[in-house]
């Protein structure tokens, strides 16, 4: 596919703001380009706006080269630029399976993108003819999320292959819970289909939610447009710095996933001896979505009882649904005894 094809005529067209770190190239010992103040607290200096070390990085953990990768303030900030560089206001719209993860629609709905829904099968199973379908000549990027939020399980990834090949446009795959799930990423895909962009995130299994790290993996083309049209220093020093030291100890967070993953068994067993559990679906994230016997007076007891879960009772095919999050041994026990305390 031509990428530039499908990019909005003003971002092709513009001339990013050039940074003084951009301008400068070669040894230096003396900057005196940018305006900062030169006293040394370690903050002083702007932070790198490619964050080159930190993509080496994840470059060796991922088998993908650094021109494949983006980094941006959360994986929200990857939504938001994906939908501005190609999507013209008012006029193109993109596709999106449902129920899933609200930034996409939102995302469009400020930069005034009309929104095509089409709903997952009501076991939230996924099929790209129904996208395929729902799609016109103004569809320019299609979301798909697997594992799928708020239902949790992983989408077919032959479905998902095929939405990729036949697509004209880009398709997004949004795999911000991918450590939790037994099916293999799409980045091995990377070399075959250049309008393929790959969302994962540092906010679920690596931990790290309040630092505001999200990656996207894609073709060269894409990667360079998101680069152009980010803020300058869209990382900042204290994320980058935090986020190498995470990733010097892949062992921990793997121990974690090991640990999450039991207690989701745990859950799913625990909640499956409650008659009033009609379903639990099938998880491959760190979350559980139960449908069950009046739930939203469930909700409001475990909201009185400081346990918050979320209510997904309104979401498509989610009636009666809360979505709860695999906590640590100790709150999950909590959380069934609260249960437990209501049925009774
Ligand atoms: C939590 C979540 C994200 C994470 O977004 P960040 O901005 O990286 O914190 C992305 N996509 C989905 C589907 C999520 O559930």
């Amino acid at each position: 596919m031509n990428i530039l094809d499908k990019v909005r005529p003003n971002i092709l067209k513009l001339q990013p703001y050039s940074s003084a770190r951009d301008e400068f190239e070669g040894n230096a010992e003396i900057f005196l380009d940018a305006n900062e103040n030169p006293f040394d607290n370690g903050f002083n200096r702007y932070p790198d706006p490619y964050q080159s070390q930190l993509k080496q990085e994840i470059s060796k953990l991922k088998g993908v080269e650094p021109n494949h990768i983006f980094l941006g303030n959360g994986s929200d900030e990857a939504i938001d630029l994906i939908i501005r560089i190609f999507c013209e206001p008012g006029q193109d719209n993109i596709i999106i399976s449902d129920p899933s993860y609200g930034m996409y629609q939102v995302s469009a709905a400020i930069n005034n993108v009309a929104i095509q829904k089409v709903p997952l099968s009501e076991e939230f199973t996924f099929s790209a003819q129904g996208m395929l379908e729902a799609a016109d000549n103004h569809s320019r990027v299609a979301f798909i999320c697997s594992p799928n939020n708020p239902s949790g399980n992983a989408l077919d990834p032959e479905e998902v292959i095929t939405m990729i090949r036949k697509f004209d446009g880009i398709v997004v795959v949004d795999e911000a819970y991918i450590d939790f799930s037994s099916t293999p990423s799409f980045i091995n895909q990377l070399e075959k289909y250049n309008n393929l962009v790959i969302l994962q995130t540092f906010s679920k299994a690596w931990g790290l939610a309040g630092l505001r790290l999200g990656m996207a993996f894609s073709s060269p083309e894409i990667i360079q447009l998101m680069n152009k049209v980010k803020p300058p220093y869209n990382i900042n020093i204290l994320t980058q710095t935090e986020a190498l030291k995470a990733l010097q100890k892949p062992g921990k967070v793997a121990e974690e996933i090991q640990d999450i993953l039991k207690q989701r068994d745990w859950l799913i067993n625990e909640l499956s001896s409650f008659s009033q559990v009609r379903k639990i679906y099938p998880s491959d994230s760190n979350f559980l979505l139960v449908r069950i016997t009046n739930a939203k007076s469930l909700f409001e007891y475990l909201t009185a009882q400081g346990i918050i879960v979320r209510d997904r009772s309104k979401v498509t095919h989610g009636n009666d649904c809360l979505r709860m999050t695999v906590g640590t041994e100790n709150e999950n026990k909590r959380l069934i005894t609260a249960i437990k305390e209501f049925l009774a």
